[in-house]
């Protein structure tokens, strides 16, 4: 009998390399003729990104106009109002530039142009209308949300983030190209690094991972691990600034396959309640999650140690410790709160081993008291 079977989808055609938007920019001529930009405040003019796509969109008579309202871990509310500027300007397709959270926002607002539904109702996960296509252009190597169906939106009236996802929702194109990255202040490239660390960890120690989605994460381990001298000085050479885009990369294509695991289940109220960056939310619980799998799959386990050039688990908790220090102390409460708001999600059922409220309780108690 055959033991494994698997299915892959990776529909997002992948640029990678220095000026690929400028030198390739006719790539984006497929989309259509009318283009709306969504970005953040700052990052995407500060990244230098903006000023490649505007170049590039002149260069193909593509008109633009510009949402650049995307807040961090953008809300429903927020991503509602770069619905209402599509639906009035009828963009043929959507470019986004930024962090996960202008690209994650872009995969809502791609929706909502096309479906005049409330935002809540991106849950459903049922659209009438395709979404537009999208252009990701990444400006933090983190989310990998460029090839991800994801997006995660905060949802005020249940105090947490919630993913929605469709086969439509991965972007058409993404640019990728380590410039745009190499601005980010320390502090953010050490949240975001570990955002991507984390996707690449929890897809090789998912309970979905197969042979495939193997390769893309030990690819991107071994890749990140070059990068951790630079991460820990708070120094990134160029050729380190392009390891760790591309590792992001293969984290999305890794839980593209596998989803995430307990450790974004829990990192969402770390964030949404003690607004703690996405990937420092996750970091801080790496290191327990890794003892708790290791009882379950310990050569799983030991091979991301090896990978990444660490002899154990301790090891690897020193190296998170040295990159974000004390981040928040817990009290019972909040922990048990937080455990149960975990459990009724999808990703806990990803772990390995038998994830009880109990289990969540121990793994924040160990990582935030
Ligand atoms: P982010 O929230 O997009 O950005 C964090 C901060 O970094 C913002 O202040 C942003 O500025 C700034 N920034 C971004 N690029 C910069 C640059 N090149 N130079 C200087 N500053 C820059 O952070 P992120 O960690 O990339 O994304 C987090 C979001 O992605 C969360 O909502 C998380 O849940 C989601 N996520 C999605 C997936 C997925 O598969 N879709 C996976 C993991 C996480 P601006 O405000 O000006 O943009
Ligand atoms: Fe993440």
């Amino acid at each position: 009998m055959i033991m494994q079977s698997y299915n892959f989808f990776m529909p997002t055609k992948v640029i990678h390399g220095e000026k690929v938007l400028v030198t390739q920019a006719e790539q984006l001529a497929q989309y259509g003729k009318k283009c709306l930009l969504v970005t953040g405040k700052n990052s995407a003019r500060l990244s230098g990104a903006l000023d490649d796509a505007t170049k590039a969109l002149k260069s193909q008579d593509i008109d633009y106009e510009h949402f650049d309202g995307v807040e961090n871990n953008p809300s429903l509310e927020n991503v509602a109002l770069g619905g209402d500027m599509a639906r009035r300007y009828k963009p043929d397709f959507i470019l986004a530039i930024g962090g996960g959270s202008p690209l994650d926002a872009a995969k809502a607002v791609a929706t909502l142009a096309t479906n005049p539904i409330a935002p809540k109702e991106l849950y459903s996960g049922k659209f009438a209308e395709k979404p537009l296509p999208i252009a990701a252009i990444p400006t933090t190597a983190g989310t990998g949300s460029e090839v991800t169906p994801y997006s995660i939106l905060t949802v005020a009236s249940a105090e947490t983030k919630r993913s929605f996802s469709a086969p439509e929702l991965f972007p058409k194109i993404a640019f990728l190209d380590w410039r745009y990255t190499d601005k980010l202040p320390i502090h953010i490239t050490r949240d975001t690094g570990v955002d991507a660390l984390s996707h690449l960890v929890e897809g090789y120690l998912s309970r979905r991972a197969t042979g495939t989605s193997d390769m893309f994460a030990e690819r991107g381990i071994r890749l990140w691990a070059k990068c951790i001298p630079g991460l820990k000085k708070g120094e990134l050479e160029p050729e380190k600034r392009d390891h760790l885009l591309v590792a992001s990369n293969l984290g999305g294509i890794t839980i593209s396959h596998t989803g995430t695991t307990l450790v974004h289940a829990l990192g969402y109220s770390l964030t949404y309640y003690h607004d703690i960056p996405h990937g420092r939310a996750n970091g801080v619980l790496l290191g327990e999650y890794l003892r708790f799998t290791a009882n379950h799959a310990k050569e799983r386990v030991d091979n991301v140690l090896t990978w990444l050039g660490l002899t154990d688990i301790q090891e690897f908790s020193d190296l998170i410790n040295h990159l974000f220090g004390s981040v928040v102390a817990l009290d019972e409460k909040q922990i048990k709160a937080y455990a149960a708001k975990a459990m009724g999600t999808s990703n806990v059922g990803f772990s390995q081993g038998d994830v009880t409220e109990k289990v969540l309780n121990e793994i924040l108690t160990k990582s935030l008291t």
